[in-house]
């Protein structure tokens, strides 16, 4: 390293706020702080700005009804439809040739869809379900990777009215009948296959394996030919090849359904860390109003920018910041198809060189891992078209924050570190990027008209520097209406905890941990039951645990996340085998094709370790804390409350911490 490079680390390893580069601020969306304090007195009017930047078929009577808390209403009586806001205005204001969608896939062909193009196939598409008899408030299933079929299918979906529940292709067949049968869903779309570094995956199988675990008559599959001749398989008597059946539907015209603000768009079943996974019910106004706003205000995301959110569509993220909020702007948005690492460890600079991206959205855990790869591969590129970068999913260190800022966006990029879930929509805590000051491994204030708080366990906020949980006070347009079909459960996941139900006195929990500082910036903590985040995937230890348990010879098992240098945490089990058997090389074969099979690959166990007891309480309870400690190498506390101290130097001595 040259001295001028190690001075300039030295500057910015010390340095804990940044003022956002000039160059940004002066053509940033909103650079009024003042903006803070009017949404404040003005809400919740305020949100008409939100709902402004949407073409409506029939304007709303209120912009919140709160008669109902906490179901509450948000732009009430309201008519609109979203496809035609991602689509069909922007073709009449004259910008149909605009690039809407700008699709990369991992072997380097590419697709290229202007508003005009995405908008015929959208309606070629929608007239597709709609011969196959999907009607308004039927709900489709969509599983399929990143390929331009899946924002296809969703925005069919959205012009007809038929709610979309897309499941992540990487989930195991189980997960596809779980969702299936929760939604009652009669419809998917599917694919045959896919590419991952240059081989082919074969997902019709899954998806075949899935249908099985149906419970109801699915009455049609349609499936996307996406490996050509790569693979050999015969549809079923209710399967079609898309392709074939869409060709027959070649140039539909169909008319954009006016839907209920409050009708759902669609569904999205989050990870799920108590058995059952929740699915959550986003409606079409309020949500799409927030996607919009704050893809707008946060993103900076104007019609002429090139945009990139790195996310899988399978996900909140890709739902809100790659199809929504920035087709509802107009801009082009870039998908792609595969791996960072493909086919070498610059893949993602050249795809942001190529397209001249404007605006960069990822996760920590990408960045972690860029970061090991070394600043040579981002070296290579003319990143200079870059102005505004994001990150959404984990904290990011201040480590990695500082080499993004630098390594990627060459000092002059504000970064947004945006904290929101599946529940909220869109963002919620994050800085306005032309108006905040940046601190490195905090997300930053609640946006403005996001009444956000840290608070103790008695709902008491607590002192800046103090640790807490997140509450939000105050309903905004992008919240989750309900857990589908299950209302109560709605009320004891989110509303339970800190509202006052008598007093009408309601307010969200997301349970996660959080500290405040004086400027009001919240830094989250981590959630505060047991999830383990393995590249921005989380996944739920109970999940785990009952799948290795349900394996024969296995007794007890701890699931619990280690730090992982790239992935961030990294799943450890610590198992106890059933008497009369050992902990064999086979039965921790069997323990992780167990996982395997009922979550998929991403929850695959970095170690597996056999012990005849687990560190347990007094009082029974498994320590957590310690296998943590263990898995992740750290200095091992006091061990004395435990019943059997002895047994862990025992388990440390198998787990390999290098
Ligand atoms: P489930 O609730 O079923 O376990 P999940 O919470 O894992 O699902 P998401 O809704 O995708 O699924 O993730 C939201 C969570 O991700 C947040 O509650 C928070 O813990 C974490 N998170 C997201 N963005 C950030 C961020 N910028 N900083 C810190 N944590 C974040
Ligand atoms: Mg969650």
């Amino acid at each position: 390293m040259s001295q001028d490079n190690a001075d300039l680390e030295a500057r910015l390893a010390e340095q804990d706020t940044f003022e956002p580069p000039e160059s940004f601020v002066e053509q940033a969306n909103i650079t009024d702080p003042g903006i803070y304090e009017e949404f404040e007195e003005n809400w919740p009017g305020c949100w008409e700005r939100a709902a402004d930047l949407l073409s409506w078929d029939e304007e709303y009577d209120a912009v919140l009804d709160d008669s109902d808390a906490p179901f509450y209403e948000w732009f009430t009586n309201g008519e609109i439809n979203a496809s035609y806001n991602c689509l069909d205005r922007h073709v009449e204001d004259g910008a149909g040739d605009n690039v809407a969608i700008e699709w990369e896939g991992e072997l380097g062909e590419t697709r290229t869809y202007t508003y005009e193009e995405l908008l015929d196939e959208v309606e070629d598409t929608a007239a597709m379900l709609r011969g196959l008899g999907v009607e308004e408030d039927d709900i489709v299933t969509l599983y399929m990777p990143m390929i331009p079929e899946l924002p296809i299918a969703m925005l069919a979906c959205a012009r007809i009215g038929a709610p979309h529940s897309v499941v992540f292709a990487g989930f195991s067949a189980d997960a596809l009948a779980t969702r299936m049968n929760s939604a009652d869903s009669e419809y998917l779309i599917t694919c045959d296959g896919y590419y991952r570094r240059g081989d082919a995956l074969d997902h019709i199988s899954k998806t075949n394996e899935g249908l099985e675990g149906v419970e109801h008559e699915v009455s049609d599959v349609v499936v996307v030919d996406r490996l050509g001749d790569d693979l050999d398989h015969e549809l079923a008597d209710n399967q079609h090849d898309y392709d074939d059946l869409v060709a027959e539907y070649e140039g539909s015209t169909v008319e954009p359904v006016a839907r209920d603000s409050e009708d759902m768009l669609f569904l999205m079943y989050t990870s799920g860390t108590t058995g059952q996974p929740k699915g959550v019910k986003h409606t079409t106004g309020g949500y799409l109003a927030y996607s919009a706003w704050t893809s707008h205000a946060v993103l900076d995301i104007e019609a002429d920018d090139t945009y990139w959110c790195s996310a899988d569509i399978g996900w909140i993220t890709g739902h809100s910041y790659i199809v929504y909020g920035p087709l509802a702007l107009g801009t082009t948005s870039v998908m792609y198809e595969g791996t960072p690492d493909y086919p070498d460890k610059d893949r993602m600079w050249e795809i942001v060189e190529k397209n001249e991206v404007d605006i960069f959205y990822t996760a920590p855990t990408a960045i972690r891992a860029f970061m090991k790869w070394g600043e040579e591969y981002p070296a290579q590129h003319d990143l200079s078209s870059l102005r505004l970068l994001g990150t959404v999913g984990e904290p990011i260190n201040p480590r990695a924050w500082k080499w993004y800022y630098k390594h990627i966006g060459n000092e002059e990029c504000p970064i947004v570190d945006t904290w929101w879930q599946t529940e909220t929509g869109g963002m919620m805590i994050t800085t306005l990027p032309g108006v905040c000051e940046m601190k490195p491994g905090s997300a930053g204030p609640p946006l403005p008209g996001i009444d956000a708080q840290v608070v103790d366990a008695n709902g008491e906020e607590v002192d800046a520097g103090q640790a807490g949980y997140v509450t939000v006070n105050n309903p905004w347009p992008g919240m989750l209406r309900t857990l589908y079909d299950n209302d109560e459960r709605f009320i004891n996941e989110y509303w339970n905890e800190y509202s006052d139900a008598e007093a009408d006195e309601w307010v969200y929990f997301p349970e996660d941990g959080a500290k405040i500082d004086e400027d009001d910036y919240i830094t989250i903590l981590g959630r505060v039951d047991d999830v383990i985040n393995v590249s921005g995937h989380r996944l739920g230890t109970m999940e785990i645990e009952s799948a290795v348990v349900g394996v024969e010879g296995v007794a007890e098992a701890a699931v619990v996340g280690g730090d992982h240098e790239v992935k961030g945490e990294a799943v450890y089990v610590y198992a106890i085998p059933e008497d009369g058997y050992e902990g064999s090389a086979e039965l921790e074969e069997r323990a992780a094709e167990a996982i395997l099979d009922s979550i998929g690959p991403i929850a695959k166990p970095e170690e597996i370790v056999f012990t005849h007891e687990l560190p347990k309480t007094r009082s029974g309870k498994i320590m957590r804390r310690l296998l943590e400690d263990i898995a992740s190498g750290n200095e091992l506390g006091n061990t004395s409350t435990l019943r059997n101290p002895d047994v862990v130097d025992d388990i440390a001595e198998q787990v390999s911490t290098d």
